[in-house]
């Protein structure tokens, strides 16, 4: 089978600048060369752990048992993506007070204004806080705001997540809802990955999918899919879901670009494997995640 396998920027692994910055390297930030002149600077707006007790197994006949550590490296990133001129930002991490999107950027040499959309996944804290400014606001005061309008209507409907509008309303003149299939900005196209949240959204750029929150612990659910975090909102739902990007990424040779994988928090796919002696059980299959070894993209 041909893997795709990327390499990291340096050896160093210390992240390598998007073109105009300044002379140091920017901590916590790395840049990737795409094809005709586009790039992605992963950004990691919080270093987190994940609890084990977050996770559960969602498939009781699971024949694999294993003692979990307590608990999973984590992050929460943010994706620039620049092309044509334009900047683009996948997701907006947490809110000022908690997140450092705002000055990574701005130690990168990107300014608020210079932010042309974002794309969000879904409307979670760690996904929307950071687009609000420090003082109140717009945190990107240009920047249209794309949400999937089946996320959207989600989130109205939900009462647990009313106080989140907080973040979008200083969007309101900008905000464009769209319907799955809608061509969007940049040549992105929106997919429906459900499960997360009702509306929960995959943007793909050619063979990069930045794929939000399918995975939460990386290193454990691409090998065992069926382990939920509790935050997804229908389990069974998250895990087809997850199986069937994953599938579908190793497939086409993808890239996928998580919020929560480890920094810089994309790689490639391989598998589907099946569970040796488990024939049948489609639910029941393993995954490998590839981390990035080098600075270009697909
Ligand atoms: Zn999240």
């Amino acid at each position: 089978m041909t893997r795709h396998v990327l390499a990291l920027c340096c050896l160093c692994a210390c992240g390598l600048l998007p073109a105009g910055a300044g002379d140091a390297p920017v901590a916590g930030t790395m840049f990737f060369q795409g094809r005709d002149g586009m790039d992605v600077t992963a950004i990691q707006d919080t270093a987190t752990r994940m609890k084990v007790d977050l996770f559960k197994n969602t498939s009781p006949d699971y024949p694999i048992r294993f003692k979990l550590p307590p608990d999973w490296e984590a992050s929460v990133n943010v994706f620039l993506v620049r092309q044509d001129g334009k900047s683009y930002l996948i997701d907006a991490g947490n809110a000022p007070e908690r997140g450092s999107l705002a000055a990574k950027l701005a130690a990168l040499g990107v300014k608020p204004e210079q932010i042309d959309a974002v794309f969000i996944t879904h409307i979670h804290p760690d996904h929307v806080g950071g687009l609000l400014a420090g003082g109140g606001g717009a945190g990107f005061p240009r920047a249209a705001l794309y949400i999937a309008r089946e996320e959207y209507d989600a989130w109205q409907n939900d009462e647990s997540r009313q106080a989140l509008g907080r973040f979008l309303q200083p969007y309101a003149n900008r905000l464009r809802l769209f319907a799955f299939g809608d061509r969007l900005p940049g040549g992105f196209t929106a997919r429906l990955a459900a499960g997360h949240t009702t509306g929960h959204t995959l943007y793909a750029l050619d063979r990069l999918w930045f794929i939000g929150d399918l995975v939460h612990a990386a290193r454990f659910q691409f090998q065992h899919p069926v382990f939920c975090a509790r935050y997804d909102r229908d389990p069974a739902l998250a895990v087809t879901t997850r199986i069937d990007v994953m599938t579908a990424a190793a497939r086409q040779n993808a890239v996928v670009l998580g919020a929560h994988i480890p920094f810089p928090g994309l790689g490639a796919v391989a598998g589907p494997e099946n569970l040796a002696g488990a024939t049948g059980q489609t639910e029941w299959k393993h995954f490998r995640f590839l981390p990035v070894q080098d600075g270009k993209l697909p």
